[in-house]
Order: C-alpha cells, then sequence, then structure tokens
C-alpha cells in the first residue's frame, strides 16, 4: 500500500468557484480577494486581512510593518518551518532563538524574558503542528516590555487557545496564516495576515501591491513595494475552502482520534498530546515521537519501504547550514529543540485518511519499532 503523507481535498464546489473566476474580466484584483479577506478576519475576529501570496510573504510584509530593521532584535523559536526565522534575516534584524517546551514543541515564555535587550522588537511565536503557543503569557511578556507580538499561525487556522481563536487580536498584533496545498485550507500559494491595527493593515496593502498608496494611482508608488498579491482564483478556492472549514477540521479530529486509538498500544512512541488550555485543536500534521533508545532514521527508513510516506519533522532551524555558518550555532545550543528534532516523525495526515490506511501505518509503525527493540 502506498499513503501519501499528505493530500488536498478540493470538493466540486471548490472547482465550480475556480473555474468561475475564469469566465469573470477579474483575474486578479478582483472581488474575491476582498471577500476571502473578510472571511478570514471575521473568523478570528479581527478587524482587517490581507489576502498576500504566500505564508511567507504575510510573515516578511509584518515584520517590515510593525518596523523591524537592521539591528534589531526578534525573540523566536528554533523549532518550527525556516520561514518563520528567514523573514527576519530579510529586513536584516537578528533572530534571536529561545528553546522550546518539550511537551508542545512551542517557544518556552519561561525563557523569553532574559533573552529581551534594548534592541528587541518584537516576540514572532510559532503555533507548531497546529497547536496554540502559551499565548496568553506571550502577550503578557510583550505589553510589560512594550514589545509587538507576531504570530505566525500558518499551521493553525482553526485552533483555540482559552476561547480564542489563533491569529485573533487578544494575542497578536498581527499574524499570519497559509494555504499551500498541505495547510488545513489551501489556494494552491498563498497567505494572509490578520490584524486589528489599521496601519499595519494599510502599510501591508501597500507593500504586497508594489508600494502603491490608498487612492490607487496605478503609477505613484509611496514605499517600497512587491508583488505579493493574491489572484482572484486562489482567492476563490480559498473561500470555497473556507466555507468547508467546520468539516474539514472535523474530519482531521477524526483522523487525529483514529491514529490515537491504532497508535496508544505501541510501546517506543508517544502520540501529540494538546495542553488543557487549548479549547480547540485544529490538526495540521500529526507527529510522534520516537523514544530514547529507538532510532528514529531506521524507523523512517522501514515505513518508507513500505510505502508510507513521512518526514522528519521539524530540523531545528539554528542547525541548517546557512544559520550555522551566518551565526555560529552549533549542536547543543538548543537542546530540547533539537532533542525533538532527532525523535520527531511527521506521519501521513490529511482530510480523508482512511480507515485501512490508518490500520497500515500503525502495523508497520509498530513492526519498525519492534525490529529495534529485538
Ligand atoms: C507553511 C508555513 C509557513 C508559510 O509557508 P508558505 O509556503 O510560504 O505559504 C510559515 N510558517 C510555518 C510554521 C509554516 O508551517
Amino acid at each position: 500500500m502506498e499513503v501519501p503523507l499528505s493530500r488536498p481535498d478540493i470538493s466540486w464546489e471548490d472547482k465550480q468557484a475556480v473555474v468561475a473566476v475564469l469566465d469573470t474580466p477579474f483575474l486578479a484584483l478582483g472581488p474575491h480577494v476582498q471577500r476571502f479577506e473578510e472571511a478570514v478576519a471575521g473568523y478570528v475576529g479581527a478587524r482587517f486581512g490581507v489576502a498576500v501570496s504566500s505564508g511567507t510573504s504575510a510573515l516578511h510584509l509584518l515584520v517590515k510593518a510593525f518596523g523591524i530593521g537592521e539591528g534589531d532584535e526578534v525573540i523566536t523559536t528554533p523549532f518550527s518551518f525556516i520561514a518563520s526565522a528567514n523573514c527576519i534575516l530579510y529586513e536584516r534584524a537578528r533572530p534571536v532563538f529561545v528553546d522550546v517546551e518539550p511537551e508542545t514543541g512551542n517557544i518556552n515564555p519561561d525563557l523569553i524574558e532574559r533573552a529581551i535587550t534594548a534592541r528587541t522588537k518584537a516576540i514572532l511565536s510559532v503555533d507548531s503542528f497546529g497547536h496554540p503557543a502559551r499565548l496568553d503569557d506571550i502577550r503578557g511578556i510583550a505589553e510589560r516590555h512594550g514589545l509587538a507580538v507576531i504570530e505566525d499561525a500558518c499551521e493553525s487556522l482553526g485552533s483555540e487557545y482559552r476561547g480564542q481563536k489563533c491569529g485573533s487580536p487578544a494575542y497578536a498584533h498581527g499574524a499570519s496564516f497559509a494555504f499551500y496545498p498541505n495547510k488545513q485550507i489551501t489556494t494552491g500559494e498563498g497567505g494572509m495576515i490578520v490584524t486589528d491595527d489599521e496601519e499595519v493593515a494599510r502599510l501591508c496593502r501597500s507593500m504586497r501591491n508594489q508600494g502603491r498608496g490608498e487612492t490607487g494611482v496605478w503609477l505613484s508608488h509611496e514605499r517600497l513595494g512587491y508583488n505579493y498579491r493574491m489572484d482572484e482564483m486562489s482567492a476563490a478556492l480559498g473561500l470555497s475552502q473556507f466555507r468547508r472549514l467546520e468539516e474539514i477540521l472535523a474530519k482531521r479530529e477524526r483522523v487525529a482520534r483514529m491514529y490515537a486509538d491504532h497508535l496508544s498500544r505501541i510501546s517506543g512512541i508517544s502520540l501529540p498530546r494538546v495542553a488543557p488550555e487549548v479549547t480547540r485543536m485544529s490538526w495540521f500534521v500529526y507527529v510522534i515521537r520516537v523514544e530514547d533508545g529507538i532510532n528514529r532514521d531506521s524507523v523512517m527508513d522501514y515505513l518508507t519501504q513500505m510505502g508510507i510516506q513521512c518526514r522528519p519533522y521539524f530540523s531545528p532551524i539554528h542547525l541548517q547550514p546557512f544559520y550555522r555558518q551566518l551565526f555560529g550555532y552549533k549542536e547543543g545550543d538548543f537542546p530540547v529543540a533539537e532533542r525533538l528534532g532527532r525523535s520527531c516523525i511527521a506521519i501521513p495526515f490529511h482530510n480523508n485518511l482512511t480507515k485501512e490506511e490508518i490500520a497500515y501505518v500503525a502495523e508497520k509503525l509498530e513492526e519498525a519499532v519492534a525490529r529495534q527493540q529485538g
């Protein structure tokens, strides 16, 4: 059996929504982008949404909109997808990594304050695997020190922390979502900024559109901008997917439950846990950990041989070759992130994973671990 890591879930309505755009004169800069923005912003309780070309461009514009530049420091996590740190480097600011909590893999708020200096401008937290970071503690620290909170919610659309959605202005001054095909909802490529801050929204709107001003005079450019726009086909797909979000999250919840049922009996691995403060978990990926003494890479090799796609998710950012080169990071700098990096495996996870596929993954995982336990 071949079991892919991820697979998009595109309905007949989703396809119709995209095709309908192709019959209009507006393939870009049309009405769907605004509708999609209003839908997502409204969902998380933010005043403004700004749709862009990717989650990475959303993060880049947030860093710029909060005035972060050369010489500034941004506190962030080393256990993430590389974009959450690269967006700081784009502006020649410095990512200051703080180690993560072993339970969730998210930034450990208890370690943030000692990393704050006179140059710190913001805390950029990530909701890894869809599990919210300790967003209330992060916001509290930021307020005490006059810092901005940027939330990389690219993996956590739909998750809630203490009754507030990830990306909510209750926690973040600005947050990013991403709509790559493996995310909860997709636009192909795409992303969105959400914020309550009118100035941040205005700057992001301008910068995604070549730095044009509000009046929209076509060849008047008020600031350095980019082409980070989302096109109309993508926005139509996003909107159609967004309308199915409840159904999608329920399907993912069902898959996560089935995995928990099938995998809990396997010794030598541990399953993802959801903190009690998380009032809703939106599953992005399903990441298991192998316990000490089990060789993660051998487990992955066996699964791969058996047709089961899997990934070492995440591989810590500070140990990526160019971060080592730029900043001199080495093994041992962020031990919790590194231990997770050595033990985590993302196994197949998407809306429509079947009971048979889950049973097969469980069977092969059990075999893979048993082979090592001799
Ligand atoms: C997906 C993702 C992003 C953005 O990815 P894009 O491919 O640029 O849309 C950023 N941060 C995290 C943690 C992600 O998982």
